[in-house]
């Protein structure tokens, strides 16, 4: 069976390796003397890591950060371990001795792990500094700690709490991660994400870390019109029917035709990331034609009215995902609609 051929889905996520490209070029150029890395963390933020970083090392990517160690063989199938950083570092010796198996970088958050990585023989790390966020590094009174001396630090990292806004807590963290530096040795300096390189060139140091805004996301003004969508879904039709006044559709009959209605049922449901918090308001798209929802979204499938057009059974939808316009309607973050696309969606 193994040799079988999988059927095409009946979901498919388009990504336009162009519009990628182009978003990294915009952040390494707003990076300055910066060399612009490439977050590809949970699986690169939804869209899949196979599709998206060789767009990433054509355009000129070459520093790669993830969350957790599993995901770390789907990146070593197209990257060598060097380029790989993990974000959340060496929780016990078993990480520690798969990073050196593997030659994948970790970055050191605490004293604990720096003990971990040094017995298990260590070598070139990072280290995470907390200035503010409160989530993971070591704190400013540790850097002169001996376990974290005996480091052997390429780069030198923290993370923005509200790069996204006009925050005074960004000149703070800033000035707190300048006071750890000297203390530290490490060869090189890293605090931007997306956000943070449009923060001006105090901001870049030698490598910035820009995420949500390679897939599109617009988490600064001057991104606005620069930054382009990446990620395109589209759902086929499973079924058509026709509905007479009266009846209903769906879990809790939530809706009921008051006018004869065709309606075409849609292999897409919350399971594939399409989130009943999405709200009735958000149509799915044939053409020209937007295609109203009907009643609840399902785990599988979502219903639309389709009177009018010429929607056929097996034709696939587009499904709207702008993600800036979506998450000002929504509330739902841009991070947020990008990373709950389900794996039911044929990548290409
Ligand atoms: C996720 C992450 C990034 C990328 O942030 P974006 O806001 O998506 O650009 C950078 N650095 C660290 C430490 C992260 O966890």
């Amino acid at each position: 069976m193994s040799d079988l051929q999988l059927p095409a889905a009946s979901l498919r996520l388009r990504i336009d390796g162009d519009a990628l490209a182009q978003n990294w070029r915009f952040l390494d150029r707003h990076s300055g003397d910066a060399q612009a890395g490439a977050a590809v963390k949970a699986d690169a933020y939804g869209l899949g890591v196979a599709n998206v970083v060789p767009h990433l090392l054509d355009a000129g990517a070459r520093q790669f950060f993830l969350a957790h160690w599993s995901e770390v063989p789907a990146l070593l199938d197209l990257v060598d371990g060097p380029a790989i950083n993990v974000l959340h570092g060496v929780r016990n010796a078993d990480e520690a001795a798969y990073a050196l198996a593997t030659g994948v970088t970790p970055v050191i958050n605490s004293l604990e792990q720096a003990a971990i990585w040094n017995a298990a023989g260590g070598g070139r790390c990072h280290v995470m500094i907390d200035t503010g966020i409160n989530r993971l590094g070591i704190a400013r009174e540790q850097v002169g700690d001996p376990a974290i001396q005996a480091l052997d630090i390429d780069i030198a990292m923290s993370h923005l709490a509200s790069a996204d806004e006009m925050s005074g807590q960004n000149a703070a963290q800033l000035e707190h991660f300048l006071s750890c530096v000297p203390t530290l040795g490490a060869r090189k300096l890293s605090l931007a994400n997306s956000a943070g390189i449009m923060l001006g060139s105090e901001y870049h140091f030698d490598v910035t870390r820009p995420g949500i805004s390679l897939y599109g996301g617009v988490v600064a003004p001057a991104m606005e019109g620069r930054i382009t969508q990446v990620a395109f879904p589209e759902a086929a039709v499973l079924q058509v029917r026709d509905l007479t006044p009266g009846e209903s559709v769906g879990y809790n009959a939530k809706w009921t035709a008051d006018r004869p209605v065709r309606a075409a049922t849609v292999s897409l449901g919350y399971a594939d990331g399409f989130l009943r918090a999405l709200g009735p308001e958000v149509a799915l798209q044939h053409g020209e034609n937007s295609l109203q929802i009907l009643g609840k979204v399902s785990m599988d499938m979502v219903v639309v009215d389709v009177t009018g057009t010429q929607v056929q059974e097996n034709d696939f939808l587009e499904v709207p995902f702008d993600i800036v316009s979506i998450s000002r309607k929504t509330g739902m973050s841009q991070y947020e609609l990008l990373t709950v696309i389900g794996h039911r969606f044929d990548r290409n």
